[in-house]
C-alpha cells in the first residue's frame, strides 16, 4: 500500500516548486519573441496546459484543473495552452470541441487572452511522434510485437512472475521494417503493436513493455486517412507536453504510476542527443516535470463522462446543459457564475490526498456571491388567492397602491422599486394552513401576518371548492400598517405584534412564469455505493416544473441569464427557453442549505430546521 500522503496544500507546494525552479533558472527565460500575450521578456518560463479529450462536455472537476493551470500561468506571468488530446481516431466531435473552447473561456481560462498560449491539437504532432518512435526502434528501445491484446494480457504476469514477450529480441532492423509496414497499412487491426522495451519484471506494471502504437484502420477527424496506426495515450501525452514546452505538467493522482514511464520515454528520445546537437540524434528534447494532484470529487455528484453521456442519451436529463448536470454548461444554465465556481476551486485548495467535498460548499459559494449582487423580487410559485374583504373601505375596491420595495438590503445603491398592491393577491399555498400546528406563524384562520412591503392582514374566512380544498383566503387589512409597518400603539398603550412576514404578488398586476425547481440529481451522498449502479441513486424528484407561478410585473421583461433573489425562496435565473410574455426561471440554489438542515434533523442535533412557521423573511 502506498504511504499516506500528507494533506499539504499542493498549490502552495506547487508555488514553492515553481519559485525554486525559477530561482535555479531551470526552464530558462521568456525571449521577447515568446511574449505574445502579456508576458514580460526575461520572466522565468512557466508554461501550463489543460489537455481535455474532446469526448464529452467539461464538468466541475475539469474546472479545478483549468483554474489551477491557468491560475499558475497568470500568477507567474507565463503561458497557458488549451490542448485537445485527440489521439483517438473517433468520429469528429466538433460539438465537444466547440463547447470545451467556450466553457474554458467562460470560466476564465484565457488560452487566447492574457497569458494565453493558444489552442493546440495532439493530432498535429502525429508525424513528430512517429519519427521519435522510429528513433527508439533504431536505438533498440522499442520493438514490434505480434501478440494480440488477449495474448498480451495473458502474458502480463503478476507481481511474482514477469511478463513474457516472444518478440522482444527482434532486431531493430526487423522491427523498423515491420513498423513501416504497419504504418503502410499492411496488417489488420490489432495484428501487431509497437512496444517500448523497458522491463518485463517491473513491479510497476505500466513499465512492462507498454504499447506505444496500435493498428486502427479508421479515419481521424484531423488527419483523415493519413494514419492507420495511432499512438497510445501514455506515449502521446508526454510528447505533447514536450513539444509545447510545457514546464509543469500537472495531472491527477492516478497518473502517479505513469510518471516513470513518461520520464523513460523522454529520456529514451534524448539518448544519443546533446544540447548542441553534436550527438548522433540532433538536439535534446524538452523534458517537462509532472506533478500530480487530487481530483475534485463532490458529494451527490457523478463526474464520469461515460455515465453523463448515458443519461443524456437515455433522456434522463434534457441534455448536457440540463441545469441538474455537473457540467459547466448545466451549471451555467442553472445560474452558476464563473466566479462562484472559481471560488470553490480556490476554497478547496489543491491537495495530494483524495477527499470528497460537500457539494453544499459549492452552493454556498453561489449564495455568498448572489446575496451581494442579486436584486430582490417577489414571486409566488404555488399561488393561493388572498382577497382583502375591506379593501373598498380605504377607497375604491379596485384601486392599486404602489408600494416601495428595497432592491437589495446588502447594497444601498440598488435603491427601491414600486410594487403594485391590490385587493386581490396571491400568496404561497404553503403560507396558509387551515389547521396549523403550534408555532406556525404564517396565515391561518384568525391569525394576522405582515405582507412584506404591503399591509398587515388577518384571515377572517376561507372559500372552498366542492372537494373541500381552500381556494381563497379572505382577509381584512389594517390601513395603519402601510408598507408593512407596525401599527401605532392602541389607546391603552398596547402594542400589536405579528410573528410572520410572508411575500405576495398582486393577482391583477403580475407576470406569469414557468419556474423550474431543481433538486440534486442524486439522492445518495455517494452515488452508486449501495448497489454498484449510479442509476439506482438518481433522484426521481430532481425536477419540478411550476407552470402557474406569478411574479412581480417588472419580471415580464427579465432577460436570459439575469439573476434574482425571490424573497424567501432562493436565487433564480432566467432560462434560455424564455420568450417574450412567457418567462422561464430556473432555481439556481435555495436560500439556505436545506439538505444540511435535513441531516441535522435526522440526527436530532441542534440546528435542525425550525418549525415552518418561524420566519426566514425578516421584518422590513
Ligand atoms: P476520461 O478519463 O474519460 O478521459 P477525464 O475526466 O480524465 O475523463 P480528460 O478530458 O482527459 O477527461 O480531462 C482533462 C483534464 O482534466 C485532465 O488533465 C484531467 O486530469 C483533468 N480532470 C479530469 N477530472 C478531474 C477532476 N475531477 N478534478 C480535477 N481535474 C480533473
Ligand atoms: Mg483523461
Amino acid at each position: 500500500m502506498r504511504a499516506r500522503i500528507a494533506p499539504e496544500l499542493l498549490r502552495k507546494h506547487l508555488e514553492q516548486i515553481i519559485d525554486a525552479d525559477n530561482a535555479a533558472g531551470k526552464w530558462g527565460q521568456l525571449s521577447p519573441a515568446e511574449c505574445t500575450s502579456g508576458q514580460t521578456p526575461g520572466t522565468p518560463r512557466v508554461h501550463t496546459r489543460f489537455p481535455p479529450e474532446p469526448n464529452g462536455y467539461l464538468h466541475i472537476g475539469h474546472a479545478k484543473s483549468i483554474c489551477l493551470n491557468y491560475g499558475l500561468a497568470e500568477q507567474f506571468g507565463g503561458k497557458f495552452n488549451l490542448r485537445f488530446d485527440d489521439t483517438n481516431p473517433s468520429k469528429e466531435e466538433q460539438e465537444y470541441v466547440d463547447a470545451i473552447k467556450e466553457d474554458v473561456a467562460w470560466l476564465g481560462g484565457a488560452y487566447e487572452g492574457k497569458f494565453g498560449g493558444g489552442i493546440f491539437w495532439a493530432s498535429d504532432y502525429f508525424a513528430q511522434m512517429y519519427a521519435w518512435a522510429e528513433e527508439l526502434v533504431t536505438k533498440g528501445l522499442a520493438y514490434v510485437c505480434d501478440l494480440n491484446a488477449e495474448q498480451m494480457s495473458q502474458m502480463r504476469g503478476d507481481l511474482k512472475t514477469p511478463a513474457r514477450s516472444p518478440h522482444r529480441e527482434r532486431s531493430p532492423q526487423e522491427s523498423l521494417d515491420l513498423l513501416r509496414r504497419m504504418k503502410a497499412g499492411e496488417f489488420p487491426d490489432g495484428a501487431k503493436t509497437l512496444r517500448a522495451k523497458i522491463d518485463l519484471a517491473s513491479p510497476n506494471f505500466v513499465l512492462r513493455d507498454p504499447v506505444m502504437y496500435r493498428i486502427v484502420h479508421a479515419p481521424h477527424h484531423n488527419t483523415g486517412d493519413a494514419w492507420c496506426i495511432y499512438p497510445m495515450y501514455d506515449w502521446a501525452h508526454c510528447l505533447e507536453d514536450s513539444i509545447e514546452g510545457i514546464t509543469h505538467s500537472i495531472c491527477t493522482l492516478e497518473f502517479r504510476n505513469n510518471r516513470p514511464l513518461y520520464d523513460w520515454f523522454i529520456d529514451a528520445i534524448n539518448q544519443g542527443r546533446t544540447a548542441d546537437g553534436s550527438g548522433k540524434y540532433a538536439t535534446l528534447v524538452h523534458h517537462p516535470q509532472q506533478i500530480e494532484f487530487a481530483k475534485l470529487k463532490l458529494t451527490y455528484t457523478v463526474m464520469s463522462k461515460r455515465f453523463l453521456l448515458q443519461i443524456v442519451k437515455d433522456g434522463r436529463v434534457s441534455g448536457w446543459d440540463d441545469p441538474r448536470m455537473p457540467t459547466l454548461r448545466g451549471m451555467r444554465r442553472r445560474g452558476y457564475t464563473a466566479t462562484s465556481i472559481r471560488q470553490l476551486c480556490k476554497d478547496v485548495g489543491v491537495t495530494t490526498q483524495d477527499s470528497v467535498i460537500d457539494v453544499g460548499r459549492l452552493e454556498n459559494c453561489l449564495r455568498d456571491e448572489l446575496n451581494k449582487s442579486a436584486p430582490r423580487r417577489m414571486a409566488v410559485l404555488r399561488p393561493l388567492k388572498l382577497r382583502i374583504v375591506n379593501w373598498g373601505e380605504g377607497g375604491a375596491a379596485d384601486r392599486v397602491e404602489m408600494m416601495n420595495a428595497i432592491n437589495n438590503p446588502e447594497d444601498q445603491s440598488a435603491g427601491t422599486r414600486p410594487v403594485a398592491f391590490t385587493g386581490e393577491l396571491f400568496i404561497e399555498r404553503d403560507d396558509f394552513m387551515e389547521n396549523p400546528p403550534k408555532k406556525f406563524f404564517r396565515l391561518a384562520p384568525g391569525a394576522e401576518v405582515r405582507l412584506r412591503y404591503g399591509y398587515w392582514v388577518r384571515c377572517v374566512d376561507v372559500v372552498k371548492d366542492a372537494a373541500g380544498n381552500v381556494t381563497e383566503v379572505l382577509c381584512t387589512y389594517d390601513p395603519q400598517t402601510r408598507g408593512g409597518d407596525d401599527p401605532p400603539p392602541g389607546p391603552d398603550g398596547t402594542v400589536r405584534k405579528v410573528k410572520g412576514t410572508i411575500h405576495w404578488v398582486s393577482a391583477t398586476r403580475n407576470a406569469k412564469a414557468e419556474v423550474r425547481v431543481f433538486d440534486r440529481l442524486f439522492s445518495a451522498e455517494t452515488p452508486g455505493e449501495r448497489t454498484g449502479s449510479f442509476f439506482d441513486d438518481l433522484n426521481p424528484n430532481s425536477l419540478e416544473v411550476l407552470r402557474d407561478a406569478v411574479l412581480e410585473e417588472s419580471l415580464a421583461q427579465a432577460k436570459h441569464g439575469e439573476r434574482f433573489q425571490f424573497e424567501r425562496l432562493g436565487y433564480f435565473c432566467v432560462d434560455q427557453d424564455s420568450r417574450p410574455g412567457a418567462v422561464v426561471f430556473n432555481r439556481s440554489v435555495t436560500l439556505k442549505d436545506t439538505w444540511a438542515k435535513e441531516s441535522a434533523k435526522d440526527a436530532g442535533k441542534p440546528g435542525a430546521p425550525a418549525p415552518q412557521g418561524s420566519q426566514p423573511g425578516a421584518k422590513k
